[in-house]
This record gives structure tokens, sequence and C-alpha cells, in this order.
């Protein structure tokens, strides 16, 4: 399986799109968010490429450090009320609502590649998602 699904994210508070088309990453638009840490702030911009990891932050984030997303129109905190289940991680995890519907979660600390997609509704979120995606 080679095809790339890139998945199209909105805020899970103001229902607004959090891609950016000016900022393409792997020639898809970026997902673009408000970065906070325990020492800077700014805007990080990921992959939408479900699986990838690439990532632009305009500050340096220090390996196994744990961030806070935040909307960039809202600017409201992107949290889930999961943990990390990696073996000694346990960070937050944060998380996006898909434009089909369901969410997708993503580990807070750097360095972590845990991210997974939940919908709510399996059979039809599914559906929509593979013909969306055409998966
Ligand atoms: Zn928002
Ligand atoms: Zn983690």
């Amino acid at each position: 399986m080679t095809k790339n699904i890139s998945l199209n994210l909105k805020c899970p508070n103001c229902g607004k799109s959090l891609m950016d088309k000016e900022f393409p990453l792997n020639d898809r638009p970026s997902v673009k968010l408000n970065i906070e840490t325990s020492h800077e702030r700014g805007t990080i911009r990921l992959c939408s490429i479900y699986g990838c990891y690439e990532h632009v932050c305009d500050f340096d984030l220090h390996e196994g450090e744990i961030a806070r997303f935040y909307c960039p129109h809202c600017n409201r905190e992107l949290k889930s009320n999961k943990e990390c289940d990696t073996k000694n991680c346990n960070a937050p995890m944060a998380a996006m609502n898909l434009e089909v519907g369901g969410k997708v979660y993503i580990c807070t600390r750097k360095g972590c590649t845990n991210h997974f997609v939940a919908f709510e509704d399996l059979a039809t979120e599914v559906r929509k998602f593979y013909t969306e995606y055409g998966f």
C-alpha cells in the first residue's frame, strides 16, 4: 500500500479549517496550528499525510518536550481526555476533527510518533472516509 491519505482537518471548537494551502508540505496543504511549550510559542505546520511525522515549527522544539496546540482561528487548545499509551510517554493527546467526521489524535511529545484516527460512528464514517480519500 503506497497510497498516501491526506487528512482534511478542522477545529473541534470553531469548526474552521486548519489546512494551509499557502504552506504545502509534501505537495499537500499543511495543518497550521499555534504551539506553546514551556519556553516559547509560535506556529507549527504538520504534514497532512496520515502516517507522516514531518513538521515545520518556527522555533526549535527540544526532543522529548511536551507542547500544547491551539487553533489559529479561535485560539482554543486542541486537547483531549486521552493520554499517549506509548511506553514511558503518557503525554496528553491533542485532538482535531476530520472534515468527514471522526477525530485525529496526536501525541504532544516531540519525537513520539503515536497518532491515530478515531470514528464515533464506525460504519458511516469509515465509508465516507474511504469515499473521500479513495482508499
Ligand atoms: Zn478554532
Ligand atoms: Zn507519546
